[in-house]
């Protein structure tokens, strides 16, 4: 029995990139070059504190009531209650302390939560050209293909000397989804596809290689796949000629196979300026975070190499955020050298809480595996399962070794897990791999996850809420992909999108994610598209562009989806999530109560954050960042 992997996802997961890179980015020469010169970090003591005034609300056991005061001291919180109890309370235990006096309306909250994102990989692609479609945490209206081009040709003049010393192009985070398409009534509807043709036009002098944001496709001019033909033996050996290689792929190179060739081609200088830069991309990706509210982030798709140079960054950095990880687990072998699962009791940088599987691939990439074919073309595609065995590569039942695989992995090594479902059948598949697991005796402790969980049915929640199987919902799917999804790759599918509210309703505890950098960073956002639910990418007024607005969910909600509830998915909920007494003390505050605005609807996401702190720390002021910007303007 032969376990096949193909195309895997719309997120970082399990990505073919870092296994070609291995050699080239992870060996110890790099790693001592990226931490020479630099010094370890010894991380600054939390302050002792009393806050009071404004609106404080620590979420205790999810519970959205405010306190009058808050108390930290050593990183932790230490009281919440009556400006009274809590002076009362530091002063008895003698802990000398400062008074912080909140305005009015600023609001504190549990430090925000991204329960699903991949880190270093953003780390070591951050320095390849954006051509993606976010300008912060909104669309670019422009995203198409001629702004690409635009974007191409005025970088390459910015850099040509590099480009005239033999640096490719590269490119990242292509997304034909979010640029205009085709409806056909009738027909199929397309998509923007690109190949070698349209980057030559876009540029035919230089090697281009553009990643697709699926990370999962790229796309080659001419020059470029001219290099990855010469350079390769083994496609010399595959094709007679170079005219054949370019007949066969047209440009588009697809998973492993594909763009292996085209990374080991790239120039070493190129390669090894993504290791060197890796650091201060991270540090860049932290302080964003923290801009945004966010104290810890769960990634989704740990492998030992990337952890070891996020260990080393975390060695010589202060740390901003904490982070878990879910440990990507591919095949059976892996699982079998799995240890066995130890049940995170403390808090410590990186720890595992989760395994990772990735069943499946991205909707938006037409490769989330689907029951039914998509609306749009190509014909007849139902997407890809990843576990799908020999002979049959399209299994309406999940496969043997799929089972076999969870089975080993939860029960006999009992270690929670994460799996990717995007497509319904992937989703029917991960539930039903999950009653055959923790059925009899459904153990609703464990918080098996399903990730993404993006076309979903009243009976697959049902079946979830009796397995105590929690979702994790990518709402950025609703708010950015929504219009694509509805007009074109879904149609009346897309109703069954992130059903949120259907999904609380039946008593399961929801969390929202960005799968950054599939998405923007930023949980004030995910809150604002699943109480707002508007396709931000269709045209005219948004009232009239809800998706399945019985699915909204309250101000509430979303917020306890962000803290408290994330926080439990995470295994993190005995000290992050909400700010009860014994919990770090990792907090934000926000220039206005997210839950008492007139308009959420590009209001929320914009909410400015003031301080962010993380174990009594201040890990990002607002202040001080204009005040930066002030004194380089005297200084300028
Ligand atoms: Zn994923
Ligand atoms: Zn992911």
């Amino acid at each position: 029995m032969e376990t096949q992997h193909v195309a895997c996802t719309h997120c970082a997961c399990h990505n073919p990139m870092w296994k070609i890179l291995e050699e080239d980015l992870f060996n110890p020469g790099i790693l001592s070059k990226i931490t020479s010169g630099i010094e370890r970090m010894t991380e600054p003591q939390g302050a002792s504190m009393l806050i009071c005034g404004g609106i404080i609300r620590p979420l205790i056991d999810g519970d959205m009531a405010t306190v009058e005061a808050i108390g930290i001291h050593k990183g932790k919180v230490v009281a919440t209650g009556s400006k009274e109890s809590v002076t009362a309370f530091m002063n008895s235990n003698g802990i000398q302390f400062t008074v912080k006096q909140l305005e009015d309306k600023q609001t504190l909250l549990p430090g925000l939560i991204e329960p699903h994102v991949h880190i270093v990989p953003t780390a070591l692609l951050k320095g390849w050209l954006d051509l993606g479609r976010f300008d912060g945490q909104v669309l670019r209206p422009d995203y198409n293909p001629q702004w690409l081009k635009g974007q191409v040709t005025r970088h390459v003049k910015e850099h040509k000397l590099k480009y005239d010393l033999g640096s490719w192009i590269l490119g990242r985070e292509v997304d034909p989804a979010l640029m205009p398409f085709q409806v056909n009534p009738g027909g199929l509807n397309e998509l923007v596809t690109f190949d070698c043709t349209t980057l030559d036009a876009i540029e035919a002098g230089i090697p281009l290689l553009l990643l697709s944001a699926s990370m999962h496709t790229m796309y080659a001019n001419t020059k470029a796949l001219e290099k990855i033909y010469s350079s390769s033996k083994e496609l010399q050996q595959q094709y007679a000629n170079f005219d054949a290689y370019k007949a066969a792929t047209n440009g588009q190179l697809q998973e492993e196979e594909g763009m292996a060739p085209a990374m080991k081609a790239i120039p070493k200088l190129q390669i090894v300026e993504m290791a060197l830069g890796s650091f201060e991309h991270l540090t860049q990706i932290f302080e964003e975070a923290n801009s945004r509210g966010v104290t810890f982030m769960y990634d989704a798709g740990m492998t030992s190499q990337l952890k070891t140079l996020l260990d080393a960054y975390l060695l010589f950095h202060q740390k901003k955020v904490r982070i878990g990880a879910a440990q990507i687990c591919a095949t059976q072998q892996d699982a079998d050298n799995l240890p066995a699962y130890q049940p995170v009791t403390e808090y410590q940088d990186v720890y595992y809480g989760n395994i990772k599987l990735v069943s499946d691939g991205s909707n938006q990439g037409l490769t989330g595996y689907q029951s039914e074919a998509y609306c749009c073309a190509p014909a007849d595609n139902f997407g890809l399962f990843n576990f799908a065995e020999a002979g049959d590569p399209h299994p309406t039942t999940p496969p043997p070794g799929y089972n076999a695989l969870v089975n080993t992995i939860s029960v006999q090594k009992g270690w929670p897990l994460m799996i990717h479902a995007n497509g319904d059948l992937a989703v029917q598949f991960a539930i039903d791999v999950y009653a055959s697991t923790i059925m009899p005796g459904a153990d609703t402790t464990k918080r098996n996850r399903i990730e993404h969980c993006s076309i979903l049915s009243a009976a697959q929640i049902a079946e979830m809420k009796r397995l105590g199987v929690p979702p994790s919902f990518l709402i950025g799917h609703v708010g950015y992909w929504g219009y694509a999804f509805k007009e074109a790759i879904f149609e009346e599918k897309s109703e069954l999108l992130d059903p949120c509210k259907s999904a609380l309703d039946a008593g399961l505890r929801i969390s929202l994610h960005s799968d950054y950098q599939v998405s923007p960073l930023g949980p004030l956002r995910m809150m604002e598209q699943s109480i707002t639910r508007v396709m931000e990418a269709a045209p005219g007024n948004p009232n009239d562009n809800v998706l399945t607005p019985a699915e909204r969910i309250t101000p509430e909600q979303a917020l306890r989806a962000v803290t408290h509830d994330a926080a439990w998915q995470c295994h993190a909920d005995e000290w992050a999530g909400s700010l009860k007494t014994g919990h770090f003390a990792d907090f934000v505050i926000l220039e206005h109560d997210p839950l008492s605005l007139n308009e959420y609807y590009m209001v929320l996401r914009n909410i400015p954050v003031l301080e962010t702190w993380k174990g009594g720390v201040a890990v990002y002021t607002h202040h001080a960042i204009t005040a930066n910007a002030e004194n380089k303007m005297v200084t300028a």
